[in-house]
């Protein structure tokens, strides 16, 4: 079953510029999917309009069941409650501890106490983070200060997992553990996993299905890939 399915889809921004030509694709449900191509080609703007962020010029697009392109803004809340989204950038509260932070994702929703306790317990245990649950995240790695935003992320359960070139201010070995714990969570959980990243290692690594855009276009997809150095 295809969880994302996107249809003849452009996207053109108000300036002019085309980020997005035709594109058509089909993510199976279950999937982790690594997202490369080379700066300028679309990565983002293809993520932001899964997540809602953009709308796209012409097309369709599919997420969890769920029309985007046709969903207005007072029901965006529907599809974002079956999405986690991690950024490059950890955006933590700084004055909340990483069970705080965590929390805050579930407070939203307004959960009970107990159903946030459960629940942040066993995303922080996934990520590796149980035993610093009282810390403040300037007292993290940069690299734990991630596995908490994508607790965060996580921490609803969500069928799929967006994220934007997550590792794109962590040294090598840091990224690897990241990557590693999406894999996880890919593996235990089922959370369809889509990533955004310029990072060849990390692709080699994996070995999974990979997506090259370049200038606004899919050119290459393939299961069980390695870095396209031709187009990324
Ligand atoms: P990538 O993530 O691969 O670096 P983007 O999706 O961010 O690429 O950008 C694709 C193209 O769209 C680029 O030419 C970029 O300058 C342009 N672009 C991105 N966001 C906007 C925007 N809000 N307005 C106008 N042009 C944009």
């Amino acid at each position: 079953m295809d969880i994302i399915r996107l249809k003849n889809v452009k996207k053109q921004y108000k300036n002019g510029t085309t980020a997005l030509y035709d594109i058509n694709l089909s993510i199976a449900k279950g999937s982790f999917v690594f997202i490369i191509g080379g700066s300028g080609s679309g990565k983002s703007t293809l993520m932001k309009l899964l997540y809602r962020e953009e709308k796209p010029t012409h097309g369709q697009i599919i997420v969890g069941g769920i029309n985007v392109a046709k969903l207005r803004n007072s029901k965006v809340y529907k599809l974002r409650r079956n999405l986690g989204i991690v950024f490059q950038d950890y955006k933590l509260l700084p004055k909340r501890t990483v069970y705080e932070n965590v929390a805050f994702a579930m407070e939203v929703i307004g959960a009970t106490k107990q159903e946030t306790r459960v629940k942040v317990l066993k995303a922080l245990e996934i990520v590796g983070l149980k035993n610093k649950i009282h810390s403040y995240p300037d007292q993290l790695s940069g690299g734990e200060q991630q596995r908490v935003a994508i607790a965060r992320a996580i921490v609803n359960n969500p069928k799929m997992l967006l994220c934007d070139e997550p590792t794109g201010n962590l040294d090598p070995e840091m990224s690897m553990e990241i990557m590693r714990v999406i894999e996880k969570i890919n593996d235990e959980w089922g959370t369809t996993v889509l990533v955004v990243t310029h990072d060849e290692r990390i692709v080699n690594a994996l070995k999974k299905q990979v997506i090259t855009i370049k200038d606004g276009r899919i050119v290459n997809n393939k299961e069980k890939g390695t870095y396209d150095y031709e187009n990324a």
